[in-house]
């Protein structure tokens, strides 16, 4: 597989999740052409048990596909494995996507909401809770602090944009 896929950090995180850091190290070694899983655990240095773990949970998410092949003399089962490359860009994008959701909508509520936190305990209140609070700390009862939150905003902006990219 491309590794440069494997290098955007939102793709990375997904299929860490999924196949975890052995199924990562399986993933980076399978080609766009098929391939046994035998093969593979040569190329990995995994035991067999772990490619094929990790080849089945890809199985099931749709990711893989395989065909096998019976030989005539023994009578033994040989799986060809291949990466469905088309349903891989369909979860890569599902991810960016969902992802990209979610900054916007903290986005939104940094944009909208004006902030107050208390400087000996690291509690963060919009401006009505602070309110109700009389903009006392419930805590240790000091004096809520207006927050100036524009570094949030950007960090989450520069996000962003660094999704758009892909
Ligand atoms: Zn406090």
């Amino acid at each position: 597989m491309d590794r440069e896929v494997l290098e955007n950090p939102v793709v990375y995180k997904y299929f860490k999740s999924l196949i975890g850091d052995d199924g990562l190290k399986v993933l980076e070694v399978i080609p766009d052409s098929e391939i046994t899983d035998e093969r593979i655990t040569e190329l990995v240095g995994l035991d067999l048990n772990t490619v094929r773990r990790t080849l089945y949970i890809l199985y099931e998410s749709r990711l893989m596909k395989y065909r096998r092949e019976k030989s005539e003399n023994s009578g033994w089962l040989t799986y060809y494995w291949q990466i469905k490359v088309d349903e891989l860009d369909r979860v890569i994008n599902d991810e960016i996507e969902k992802l990209k959701k979610i900054l916007e909508q903290k986005l939104e509520f940094e944009d909208s909401n004006v902030f107050y936190s208390c400087k000996y305990h690291s509690v963060r209140f919009v401006f009505d809770d602070a309110a109700q609070f009389g903009f006392k700390c419930p805590y240790c009862e000091e004096s809520l602090d207006y927050e100036d939150n524009s570094l949030v905003i950007d960090a989450i902006k520069r996000k962003l944009s660094e999704l758009g990219s892909f």
